[in-house]
């Protein structure tokens, strides 16, 4: 044992040595607020992770857990179930769009796009169509941290010390071009050609031997990158004449973000799968899954696994799928949101958000400012040779000096209040950045 009692903990996605050099602790949350243990509040600009989309400790949620655990702590989900589990299903299955009624559950986002990803390779194959085995992602994209997501993923750093991941990928261009776009609000005009990049790559390969083509609505993590008007339509249009399943990672999209409970439907689009996450327990307990379509679900359930009437039709599931914590905190989360018509309430905010995160136009560093739904990336121009200094001298600057959390992957931050925000507390978190932003 070292003396340092901060060695143990090996941290996730963090600068470990740096941190435990000079640590950000919380040890508390309410609303819009983290506190730390020596008691300063720190506002909280990124909801936790994207996913405190409610606001942080709410008494209905906290409540609904409490009472889950005295009652039933845990229940076997396979070859049995709870009805709590059926109703959270029954209830998201009633929030998505078009047909996307069957619901596979899990605990973490990374989860939930390996689920999808298997399930797009297993309904091929039940449809006798198994030669269907590519998998396309795209550069720039998020999808977790599991083989498979990091395989369709399209973020160097996350890929280069994992070795071949899965054979058969490949992944269509970003959409993001500064020159063509720099500082637009809201889905940027240009950029709806390079959904034609699917066209290369089936010229290349075929459609027969493409499975699934898996994006974000608007990528996330690598700084928020909203869909070219136009582009996620024409990507409908594409996979569909092909016979290839559109998956949407909706893991940060989802519950809110972008006005909507998914951003399938602010897009009047609807995908074969949705992965969830994040908002759809608030972030209190881990819970993520799947919407599948009707189609795909039917398949399996009349696949090449279901001819015993006592088949099991996918070979897939987890220990803590359904939980019982997690359903409690999922099914609460839903009642806020329809409650409080969250979802109303930030399509309502998005325009005057859009402008505040604007004003930072012109500060220093600031190379690009993207705002959408309640999101918004901020690039900043890298320090010369030295890429995610300035994003780290960010995070301590805004921390220990401003009392303000915000994301940074990199050298951009990522904005992303509670849906319970007010005009205020996003003011609030642009003067602290712009503060921030000076000090650095
Ligand atoms: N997919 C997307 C789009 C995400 O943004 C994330 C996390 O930020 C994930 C997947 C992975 O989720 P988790 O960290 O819960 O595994």
């Amino acid at each position: 044992m070292t003396t340092n009692d901060l060695a143990a903990y090996w941290m996730p996605f963090t600068a470990n040595r740096a941190f435990k050099a000079r640590p950000r602790m919380f040890s508390g949350a309410a609303g819009m607020y983290l506190t730390t243990p020596e008691g300063r509040k720190i506002l909280d600009a990124t909801s936790g992770l994207y996913c405190v989309n409610a606001g942080h400790g709410r008494a209905q949620i906290t409540a609904a857990i409490r009472e889950a655990a005295g009652v039933l702590d845990f229940a076997p989900p396979f070859q049995y179930g709870t009805p709590q589990a059926f109703a959270l299903a029954s209830r998201l299955a009633a929030l998505a769009p078009g047909d996307l009624d069957h619901v596979l559950l899990a605990t973490s986002g990374s989860e939930a796009v390996e689920t999808a990803l298997k399930v797009a390779l297993a309904y091929h194959r039940a449809r006798g169509d198994g030669a269907r085995t590519r998998l396309i992602g795209r550069e720039r994209g998020y999808h977790g941290v599991g083989f498979g997501g990091i395989s369709v993923g399209g973020m160097v750093a996350n890929r280069r010390a994992f070795g071949t991941m899965l054979a058969g990928v490949d992944h269509m261009p970003a959409t993001y071009n500064r020159a063509e776009q720099a500082f637009s609000t809201g889905e940027p005009e240009w950029g709806a050609h390079l959904a034609d990049e699917l066209t290369r790559l089936i010229g290349l390969h075929d459609a027969s031997t493409i499975a699934a083509v898996i994006v974000e609505p608007v990528a996330g993590s690598t700084g928020c990158l909203p869909p070219p008007k136009g582009y996620l339509e024409r990507l409908r249009k594409l996979t569909a004449d092909a016979g290839i399943l559109l998956i949407f990672d909706e893991v940060i999209t989802a519950f809110g973000r972008l006005g909507y409970a998914f951003a399938a439907e602010r897009y009047g689009i609807v995908p074969d799968m949705i992965c969830f996450a994040k908002g759809v327990s608030n972030g209190a307990v881990p819970l993520s899954g799947v919407m599948v379509r009707g189609g795909v679900h039917e398949a399996l359930m009349s696949g090449p696994d279901a001819r015993e009437p006592y088949g099991i039709e996918l070979f897939h599931g987890h220990t803590y799928s359904g939980h019982p914590l997690s359903v409690a905190a999922g099914l609460a989360t839903l009642d806020l949101y329809r409650d409080e018509d969250l979802f109303q309430r930030a399509r309502g905010m998005e325009a005057e958000f859009a402008a505040i995160m604007m004003s930072l136009r012109g500060s220093r560093h600031v190379a690009d400012i993207r705002p959408i739904g309640l999101m918004c990336g901020i690039d900043l121009t890298p320090a010369e040779g030295k890429p995610g200094a300035k994003g780290y001298a960010l995070i301590e600057e805004t921390f220990h000096s401003q009392d303000l959390y915000v994301r940074v992957a990199g050298d951009t931050m990522i904005v992303a209040p509670s849906l319970v925000a007010s005009v205020g507390d996003i003011s609030a978190i642009r003067d602290r950045i712009a503060k921030a932003l000076s000090a650095i």
